[in-house]
């Protein structure tokens, strides 16, 4: 046996025991083998890949301890807490610790008590810390949110440069740096200034399939278009809004609380307490919105936030990527959802525009900026658009963005196109989009009065289209590039070279339709608990707040909501059956296993122990020879609640799966595959592996039998 392949069974234990985790996902593996051997690392992983493991594993597997090199203080402790909590010796080192409490954890260090040791750069690069590191073995350094060494990304941090000085102090202690930014610049800057030439690089593709992307038209009322969308899809979830201004997170912050939403502001012009109190609140609670600038998210590891939504565009197709990343880190359905307009379009190229930036600089931020624009326009496949900014191909349309799920609209704008043109030509290109918007409309102002603008031939010629249409008109006209932005004429538009082909009548203009509300399809709630479960739910998540309280440490820190979720699918009734559920592991189950276990235990007590037993009736129905859609026309209760009943008969042993689904041996078998190939224990997953071709309730049923005992 090779010492590699003596790593590889430890680590699947640690795995197993420690973290509560079936199998390594992706590149995990492979990352945790190259460190194993002692060869350097650069991980490309997108936001709630995994990286955590890819170095927290391998330090615990090597001798010494591991330096997680973290750029933000304030998570620190959550992930530390995090690791104790699975019984891994972590400690971390920074300026929130008393003295008193900086010797222990040194003395500890030096005890060579510490699987993994957390430091913020400045720390670690002190003199201090860099002897008493000389002092003690080390088993590897790991440099996360490793992009902060770009001095072009909005991360940049001075310190991390500095970083270098570790390969050259430690050259035989091994380096793994991650992050999760895409682009290639940002990669090739990383190796370069952290020395990583030599470095095998990891590259896991930046999907994020359980975030639905969304981009629609903002309408003349942002914040009640946003409250539109909480209400109808995130009612007492987590979740993050961006706005690009101080004052108006602080104005939507408030005006959120009034509508009976728990929002709080979070900007770097907030005094630091109060920023702190937020994020920690943001975090430990569940079911809080924050409100925030981009100042808010690196970090922020928070695996239940539900929705990220912006009000204003990010700039770049990399910030919009990293934001919105931070939704459905646990990989349960989240939401991307944006409102954009044609203000969006106008603020960010003037913001360009204006800046101090050279020639050179302002021209990537453009095309920058342009990408971002074309994703916003975009009528095909949002998730294609977005892995194809970061050259990652993909043939089919993903199904789960807004244009895959209600194609949109398109009309033939030509004509409204050359009327938009005729108007601002006709009117002398010095008027911004209100005031061309109102000519055409007709409308009767004291501006048209003062400029004599009835008189023109475009007056009143587009009244067949409302204010939003017209806006879209422009949006467009200003995104492709037909018509320019005056910056220094207050917004006024100038026709551009590139629209004579429209007005000669040689390029038709393809235009997306607006979007009505009322034609809106409602989307449906991404909660994937169902009515029935949602007492069982709830309790379970109780359970899981009041030990988070007893503990001192956020509410995921306990389980994840996806742990839960699989609790509530599998109802476990012992240790046994509850450690097969993904993120239970040895020490959590000998923790907090009772306490969940009595929570089912209760719930299955009183449910059925309320109402005559349902379960049991529908089982003896079935037992006089009864199909599962026969026993719901006769007891008049849903088909659905029938397949639950068996699938709980035959967890019991007391009914057989092929007679209740009336599947043969290979059907059964064909879903069993599918079951034990699946990634994680959530039936979606299974379900589409399968095509859909089976209905929920039927998995359940198999995934009853598969856990009997
Ligand atoms: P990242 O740092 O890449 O954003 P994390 O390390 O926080 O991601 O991991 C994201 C989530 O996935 C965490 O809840 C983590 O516990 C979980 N996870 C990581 N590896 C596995 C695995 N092999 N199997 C199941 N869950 C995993
Ligand atoms: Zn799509």
């Amino acid at each position: 046996m090779s010492a590699s392949d003596f790593n590889h069974l430890e680590a699947q234990t640690l795995l197993r025991h420690t973290f509560g985790y079936e199998q390594f996902r992706g590149d995990q593996a492979a990352i945790i083998e190259q460190l194993g051997q002692g060869g350097d690392a650069l991980v490309l992983m997108p936001t709630g890949g995994g990286k955590s493991l890819c170095y927290q594993i391998p330090a615990m597997l090597r001798a010494g301890t591991g330096i997680v090199v973290s750029p933000l203080i304030a998570l620190m402790k959550d992930q530390v807490d995090a690791l104790l909590q699975l019984g891994v010796s972590a400690a971390y080192l920074n300026s929130s610790l008393s003295q008193a409490q900086a010797a222990e954890v040194e003395q500890q260090l030096l005890g060579g008590e510490l699987d993994l040791l957390y430091v913020a750069p400045e720390r670690l690069l002190m003199p201090r810390t860099l002897a008493l590191l000389g002092q003690v073995k080390l088993a590897l350094f790991a440099i996360d949110e490793a992009h902060c060494v770009s001095q072009w990304g909005h991360d940049f941090r001075p310190e991390y440069i500095q970083l270098s000085q570790l390969h050259e102090r430690f050259p035989n202690v091994p380096r793994i740096a991650l992050t999760a930014t895409a682009d290639q610049r940002t990669q090739a800057e990383i190796r370069q200034r952290l020395q990583l030439e030599r470095a095998r690089v990891f590259i896991s593709s930046f999907d994020r399939p359980n975030i639905r992307y969304a981009l629609e038209q903002k309408s003349s009322n942002s914040k009640e278009q946003l409250l539109r969308f909480i209400r109808r899809e995130h009612e007492g979830d987590s979740g993050i809004v961006y706005c690009l201004s101080r004052k108006r997170v602080e104005s939507l912050a408030e005006w959120l609380n009034s509508k009976g939403i728990d929002a709080r502001p979070y900007h770097a012009g907030l005094p630091q307490g109060e920023r702190e109190a937020n994020q920690d609140y943001f975090l430990n609670q569940e079911a809080v919105v924050i409100v925030a600038t981009i100042a808010f998210g690196m970090g922020i590891d928070k695996p239940d936030v539900r929705f990220v939504a912006h009000l204003d565009m990010p700039k770049s197709i990399e910030a919009y990527y990293q934001e919105t990343g931070r939704a459905g880190r646990d990989g349960l359905p989240a939401n991307a959802w944006m409102a954009w307009g044609i203000n969006d379009v106008i603020n960010l190229r003037r913001m360009l525009e204006s800046s101090e930036a050279d020639e050179a600089h302002k021209r990537i931020e453009r095309h920058k900026l342009e990408a971002m624009l074309g994703l916003a326009e975009t009528t095909d496949c949002r998730r294609q658009a977005l892995l194809a900014y970061f050259n990652e191909g993909r043939d089919e349309p993903c199904g789960n963005c807004d244009t895959c799920l209600t194609p949109p609209q398109t009309w033939d704008g030509t004509e409204a196109v050359q009327m938009a043109l005729s108007c601002i030509h006709r009117s002398g290109q010095r008027f911004g989009v209100n005031h061309l918007i109102d000519v055409l409309r007709g409308k009767e102002n004291e501006r048209i009065q003062r400029w004599g603008h009835q008189q023109l031939s475009t007056y009143g010629i587009g009244r067949h289209l409302d204010d939003q249409e017209w806006r879209a008109v422009f949006r467009q006209l200003i995104t492709r590039n037909l018509v320019q932005v005056d910056h220094e004429g207050f917004g006024a538009l100038r026709l551009d070279e590139r629209c004579r082909p429209v007005l000669r009548g040689e390029l038709r203009m393809e235009l997306r339709q607006v979007v009505k509300r009322a034609e809106k399809k409602a989307a449906k709630r991404s909660s994937p608990v169902n009515e029935e479960d949602q007492a069982l739910w709830e309790a379970l998540r109780t359970c899981r707040r009041e030990l988070a309280e007893e503990h001192g440490v956020p509410p995921y820190v306990i389980f994840h909501d996806a742990t839960l979720m699989a609790m509530m699918e599998m109802r476990p009734h012992s240790h046994e059956q509850l450690e097969r559920i993904s993120g239970v592991g040895e020490r959590k189950l000998a923790a907090y296993g009772d306490a969940f276990l009595a929570v089912i235990h209760e719930y299955e007590h009183q449910t059925s122990g309320g109402k005559p037993d349902s379960a049991g009736e529908s089982l003896q129905l079935f037992r006089l020879g009864m199909d599962v859609n026969a026993i719901a026309r006769q007891r008049e209760i849903q088909v659905k609640t029938v397949y639950g009943h068996m699938a709980q008969a035959i967890a019991r042993g007391e009914a057989e799966v092929a007679e209740v689904l009336g599947l043969d041996e290979p059907q059964l078998n064909a879903i069993r595959y599918a079951f034990e190939h699946a990634e994680d224990k959530r039936l979606k997953p299974v379900y589409d592996a399968l095509e859909g071709e089976y209905d929920y309730a039927i998995l359940r049923c198999v995934q009853a039998d598969i856990n009997r005992d």
